[in-house]
């Protein structure tokens, strides 16, 4: 074996070595994954119909199961390289406290503003809007990250953005709302008394805290019933996926620099981008049989989508106004127990990533959430940063594995991503400091409730 390089804490590339193109890890794949249909006619989606939704250059890439790269325009390049090459971090202190021969990266995506990996798809959604000639775009938010992202990103480019954000995030993290509006969004808690879906919505579950699938019904009805206007979204969608093809790429990059090859290579899962993102080149290269690697998504306990769901085509959202798209789902009527505080709450799984899982090329694990909390707590104390809840359930996987390697003696290099700061959620933090989190694991008969709800096709 050659002679390890000494590893710096941080590996940044440089400038110039940030990829050029995207990679689209679906041309690569044999079983391609499943068109959305139209949920009517039960045909595949055609192009002009995405389009009445979505803008074109954006229907093109969410079609396209053919082309392994896609040019950045140069205009992403550069708001890039406001916040990237983003670090990959060798944990050797959490290596240190955990006394494992097992080598820890991390690649540390919430440096900037809006703290998380989400800020790459939306500079990408809002320049194709913007080159459009669209006048704006409208989208929904949970935990609050993709709407600042997508804020941050609308005002770059001059372009109006209109969030409806999951009604409990709205009460639970105002801070999140005015960082928000400070970059010009205009911000409103779901469900609403704005669209025809949220009037319903709020009549059939009067005093409901909302979620994610029912604040995408209201920014689809927003958006499709306003001239110059397209619904963007920052997960689930294969488009989504591609644009976060970077943080793998960059990850790559990083690692055959200094001739690493991971064993282990983990991400949290909530709609799957980050994940499907970190592991697109490697999955690449598992896929054309050139090297193999052991791929592990991880979920919340309280939103098993992959681990307890079915592979079946349903509706991305509760008011069933999107195309059916085939994934790992919980049903679009599921909606998380209310002390689960972890974010990844999503019903659903990107399409790329559930027929990957289904393939067997992947694996899934679910985690409790005061198990997520105190590997967030760990990390905090020793690496220093203040890890996002949603990233800590890639932080508990992967002290796991580094725990089964102090076992076995295995020097295993494991990957993770960081995928952002949690700096919003001490709401959160703070009831587990009060020791006052709880787990909740559903019931097969609750899941049932929202299996029962899944189109029958
Ligand atoms: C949104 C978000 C996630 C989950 O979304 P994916 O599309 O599954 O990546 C994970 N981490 C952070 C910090 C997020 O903001």
């Amino acid at each position: 074996m050659a002679e390890e390089k000494q590893i710096p804490y941080k590996i940044y590339l440089e400038e110039q070595e940030m990829p050029e193109a995207w990679y689209n890890v679906r041309a690569d794949m044999k079983n391609k994954p499943a068109p959305l249909l139209n949920p009517e006619t039960l045909e595949p989606m055609t192009a002009e119909e995405l389009g009445v939704v979505f803008c074109d250059e954006l229907v093109k890439q969410e079609l396209d199961n053919e082309n392994p790269y896609i040019k950045i325009p140069e205009e992403i390049r550069s708001f890039y390289k406001m916040y990237r090459p983003s670090p990959l971090v060798r944990a050797y202190c959490l290596e240190e406290k955990l006394q494992t021969p097992a080598k820890i990266y991390y690649k540390f995506e919430g440096n900037n503003t809006s703290g998380s990996h989400k800020l790459n798809s939306a500079i990408a959604q809002a320049y194709y809007a913007k080159n459009q000639g669209l006048k704006g775009v409208t989208t929904e938010t949970g935990a609050g990250q993709w709407g600042t992202a997508l804020s941050m990103a609308c005002a770059y480019l001059n372009l109006d953005c209109r969030v409806f954000m999951v009604k409990c995030s709205y009460e639970q993290k105002p801070f999140r709302r005015e960082v928000m509006r400070t970059y010009g969004a205009q911000v409103t808690p779901s469900p609403s008394e704005t669209t025809e879906v949220g009037r319903k919505i709020l009549k059939e579950h009067p005093g409901t805290s909302g979620s994610l699938g029912c604040a995408i019904s209201e920014a689809v009805e927003c958006a499709t019933g306003m001239e110059g206007y397209r619904y963007v979204l920052g997960s689930v969608l294969n488009q989504v996926l591609l644009h976060q093809s970077i943080i793998g790429l960059e990850t790559k990059a990083a690692l055959d620099k200094y001739g690493v090859v991971p064993d282990i290579i983990i991400g949290c899962a909530g709609g799957g981008s980050n994940l499907g993102g970190l592991i697109s080149p490697f999955m690449g290269e598992k896929l054309r049989g050139e090297r193999d690697y052991q791929f592990i998504a991880v979920e919340p306990a309280s939103c098993p989508t992959l681990t307890r769901g079915k592979f079946a085509y349903d509706f991305c959202d509760t008011g069933m106004v999107t195309p059916l798209a085939k994934m790992y789902t919980l049903g679009s009527g599921f909606i998380p127990s209310a002390s689960h505080a972890g974010g990844l709450r999503y019903h659903g799984m990107n399409p790329v990533l559930s027929q990957l899982y289904a393939d067997g090329l992947m694996e899934a694990r679910s985690v409790e959430q005061t198990s997520v909390f105190e590997a967030a707590q760990m990390f905090a104390r020793v690496e220093g940063i203040l890890p996002a809840p949603e990233s800590a359930h890639a932080i508990r996987a992967a002290l796991d594995e580094a725990m089964k390697c102090k076992e076995t003696g295995e020097e295993k290099t494991i990957v993770f991503g960081l995928t952002g700061t949690g700096y919003f959620d001490m709401f959160a933090y703070g009831r587990y400091n009060d020791g006052e989190m709880s787990d909740y694991i559903p019931t097969d008969a609750e899941l049932q409730a929202g299996f029962d709800g899944i189109p029958k096709i």
